[in-house]
């Protein structure tokens, strides 16, 4: 009888090199596999790019909050709906890298910093390098997600020393104008191509629960897996439906479509961290448990994500050590570019 693997994956399924060439009918075949195949392939994938034990914890900073021009229609930080959220200035440097220490000791080796911009203004640039200098002064990875960039933007952010820009896209390029009309789904390919080419690692995902159908969910992944280069981090976002905004009353996600999301991600971008992201607030141990085995890897910590609430660093603990699993290093995704210092150079591996 021929190995599970063989009998039931579509064929190159298991390529050992990530594949850019995904065909629609591939992944709708992916979705469709019996869950124990599924997941199967997924940790398969799973175990021959990464210690199956490690996941990476994130923490999330939102430098400036509400008031955004956009229009994203699960935001509770758009200035065109009515959710309540007060805006606020860009914090000072100082504030965003105590935060950042506070967040090492809490155990997280990436810090997230997010500012509710369609993209950030030439007089702020000078600000969000010196975060990026001085967050990456404690040894952590840096990530920014500030909106658009500007090749000139994106370059200062690299010499900055930035290890990640990250950069959703959201939903299928056919179901993007549903869910955001201020900008195409183009524009963030156009962004996506500068980070990239900057050297800049990527961190591109999108959201499930938004009324797509099962077709936009391939398509959302094949459009990250046939870009160039995969994403070096690949957050899944489950909606997490806020009063106010147009997506506000969306139906609630079947888990095992999430966890079916999860390892059609893993398989297609074997190499990339793949994060289980917003909704995590309302998962249970078990759905969590689950995603990991389906080969989530990456999670954020801390008891809120950019406005939203997330699972606390105690129940947080209490879950990693029931499931055994260890805290993954800086820079030890396999995919990472070589990480830059505060002065843009290169660095020596240690
Ligand atoms: S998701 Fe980002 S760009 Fe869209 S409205 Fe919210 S803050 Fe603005």
């Amino acid at each position: 009888m021929a190995p599970l693997t063989e009998q039931h994956l579509p064929a190159d399924a298991l390529e050992a090199e990530p594949r850019h060439n995904w065909a629609r009918e591939e992944v709708e075949a992916l979705f469709a596999l019996p869950f124990a195949d599924l997941t199967f392939a997924a940790q398969t994938a799973h175990r021959k790019n990464f210690d199956a034990n490690e996941v990476q914890f994130s923490q999330l900073c939102s430098i400036k909050t509400g008031g955004c021009p956009e229009d994203c229609g699960y935001c509770n930080q758009s200035s065109k709906f009515d959710t309540g959220l007060p805006a606020s200035k860009l914090m000072e440097v100082q504030k965003v890298i105590d935060e950042a220490a506070r967040a090492k000791e809490g155990g997280a080796t990436r810090f997230c910093m997010g500012a509710a911009w369609r993209e950030p203004k030439d007089r702020d640039m000078a600000t969000v390098e010196a975060m990026v200098r001085g967050v990456k002064a404690l040894g952590m990875e840096t990530c920014m997600t500030l909106g658009m960039l500007s090749t000139e933007q994106t370059e200062r952010l690299g010499d900055a020393g930035l290890d990640y820009y990250n950069h959703n896209i959201d939903t299928s390029p056919e179901y993007y104008d549903q869910v955001i009309t201020t900008r195409t789904f183009q524009d963030r390919l156009d962004t996506l191509a500068r980070v990239r080419e900057a050297g800049i690692n990527v961190c591109s995902g999108g959201i499930v629960g938004m009324g797509e159908a099962d077709s936009d969910r391939a398509g959302m992944l094949m459009a990250l897996a046939n870009l160039p280069e995969h994403p070096q981090s690949v957050p899944i976002n489950a909606l997490m439906p806020t009063t106010g905004t147009p997506l506000g009353s969306s139906d609630a996600l079947n888990p095992i479509e999430f966890v079916r999301m999860i390892a059609v991600a893993r398989i297609m971008m074997p190499k990339s961290v793949v994060r289980l992201s917003a909704g995590r607030e309302n998962m249970s141990d078990e759905m969590q448990a689950l995603c990991f085995l389906a080969g989530a890897n990456s999670i954020f910590v801390g008891d809120k994500l950019l406005t939203t609430a997330n699972p606390g660093k105690d129940h947080d603990e209490a879950l990693m050590e029931r499931l055994g699993i260890r805290s993954m290093p800086a820079h030890a995704n396999p995919s990472e570019k070589p990480s830059r210092g505060s002065d843009g150079r290169v660095q020596a591996a240690e």
